[in-house]
């Protein structure tokens, strides 16, 4: 677990769109922080930079202790999730959720630990010995969300991860991430068009818009002084 600063970040694609313009935020350690803003604001670029999967073009991004400007997104210990789940389609839900950890080194019993942990936090245990494509919707995002878990990373950077999911489906699955940040307390960088989602999940919400930070509140704060 680990805080997270931005500090003048800026980013200039080639072609010359400023889509983060002096950006200054510090998410709190264990910290819940939604971005939200209209469609080009600057959000996806914004956790792109956090993510190390897009160069800043000005400015410096930290990580707990460590300056991140120049590191690998591998070198970052952080997990993503995105809105495609991006599971791979032969290996079975276990094998999926077991993968990073044999990567990584870890012992066969501790990632059978880890995975089961994981299956029960997130409801997949009947379906372990399942691949992808016998899954619903649901139930794939749960699996790419406990593959972010199992690696136990400083941090949780997701974008839109529930943007593909049917309206029944994001109300449970919103509940779901309620339950899941409460117990483990990782600092989480959410990005979201979805004012509801903002709201409901986030401790705080960053309010972007055209690249610059327009509000940074508590829901709450937010919802009374729009
Ligand atoms: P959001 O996630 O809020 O929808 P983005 O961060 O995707 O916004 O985009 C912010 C701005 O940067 C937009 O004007 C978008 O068109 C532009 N942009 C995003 N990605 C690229 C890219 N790879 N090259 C050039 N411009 C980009
Ligand atoms: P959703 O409407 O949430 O996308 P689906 O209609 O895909 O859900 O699936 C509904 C239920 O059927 C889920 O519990 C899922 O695990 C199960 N299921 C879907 N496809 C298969 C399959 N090929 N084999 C076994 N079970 C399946």
């Amino acid at each position: 677990m680990a805080k997270i600063v931005l500090e003048q970040v800026d980013k200039v694609y080639a072609g010359g769109v400023k889509a983060v313009d002096g950006l200054d935020l510090e998410i709190r350690d264990g910290e819940f922080m939604v971005l939200v803003g209209p469609s080009g604001c600057g959000k996806s670029t914004a956790l792109r930079m956090i993510a190390g999967l897009e160069e800043i073009s000005d400015g410096k991004i930290s990580i707990g202790e460590r300056v991140v400007n120049d590191l690998a997104p591998k070198d970052r210990d952080i997990a993503m999730v995105f809105q495609n789940y991006a599971l791979y389609p032969h290996m079975t839900v276990e094998q999926n959720l077991a993968f990073g950890l044999k990567l990584r080194g870890v012992s066969k019993e501790d990632r059978a630990a880890k995975v089961r942990e994981a299956a029960k936090m997130l409801g997949l245990e009947q379906y372990l010995s399942r691949k992808p494509a016998a899954l619903s919707g649901g139930q794939r995002q749960r699996v790419a969300m406990g593959r972010a878990i199992v690696r136990e990373p400083q941090a949780f950077l997701m974008d839109e991860p529930l943007s593909n999911l049917d309206a029944k489906l994001r109300v449970s699955m919103r509940a779901s991430l309620s339950q899941l940040h409460e117990r483990l307390k990782v600092t989480t960088v959410y990005v979201t068009h979805d004012q509801v989602e903002a709201m409901t999940l986030g401790d705080r919400v960053c309010v972007l818009r055209e690249g610059k930070l327009q509000q940074v509140d508590t829901p709450q704060r937010l919802f009374d002084n729009p």
